[in-house]
């Protein structure tokens, strides 16, 4: 096949312990998936079934070794959002809660990254969330570990710094929506495919970082992400 442009690049993650690397397909989000962060937001966690966005695959950024983002254009409140990221290694579509993580490859620590107040002006005039939260480097994301290979981690502290000051803390025990939750409706709407991501959502503690600040997310099993802010 001859193509009229050079194709855009495949994104790759790390795996740990492994020369191969993860093929990104598509990128979900999960959105207020923890009862304070939804708080924070000013929104009733009780209420509302979870709730998915997108990312496009170019934003992710491997961040299996110390990396760095641009601060983004046309914001001046950048935040940070420490989440648990799933892999998907096997599709499907109607997957029952029971059999969903049978479909998982393995878990990552990741940013979220997010232009707030594009996400919040957009979010209340009732208009699409991507300028918020789909754009280049808005998801680094660590090295991947296989299920195979720790598990499938249900309780694990989750934690965010901003040049060593704590930020976010708190235990993805606390997700409202499990990670088989999440796989469960979310292949209800569309099919998943090997490659796709989830981000799980983000805990409270939200807030903005500046050009220079240094973050470092950890989820307790999956090692830390070191992400540097550069102007
Ligand atoms: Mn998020």
């Amino acid at each position: 096949m001859r193509l009229a442009l050079e194709a855009p690049a495949l994104r790759t993650l790390t795996i740990a312990g492994r020369d191969e690397r993860f093929p990104v397909n598509r990128v979900f989000c999960v959105g207020r998936n923890y009862a304070a962060h939804a708080r924070e937001m000013g929104k009733d966690p009780d209420r509302e079934p979870p709730f998915f966005f997108m990312k496009p695959a170019a934003a992710v950024v491997d961040a299996a070794q110390p990396a760095s983002v641009t601060y983004p254009p046309k914001t001046k409140n950048y935040h940070h959002e420490i989440e648990l990221v799933v892999a998907i290694g096997r599709g499907g579509r109607d997957i029952p809660v029971a059999l969903a993580l049978a479909h998982v490859y393995g878990y990552a620590v990741g940013l979220d990254m997010t232009r707030r107040d594009l996400q919040l002006e957009a979010r209340d005039q009732g208009r699409p969330w991507e300028f918020g939260k789909s754009f280049a480097w808005s998801a680094p994301i660590g090295a991947l570990h296989r299920a195979q290979d720790i598990g499938h981690p249900l309780a694990a502290a989750i934690t965010l710094t901003v040049n060593g000051q704590a930020r976010q803390q708190s235990d993805i025990a606390k997700l409202i929506w499990s990670v088989s939750a999440c796989v469960a409706v979310l292949s209800a709407y569309e099919a998943l495919e090997p490659g796709d991501l989830i981000m799980t959502g983000t805990p409270e503690g939200v807030g903005a970082v500046m050009a220079g600040d240094l973050m470092r997310g950890e989820v307790q099993g999956l090692g830390a992400i070191e992400v540097r802010v550069t102007g």
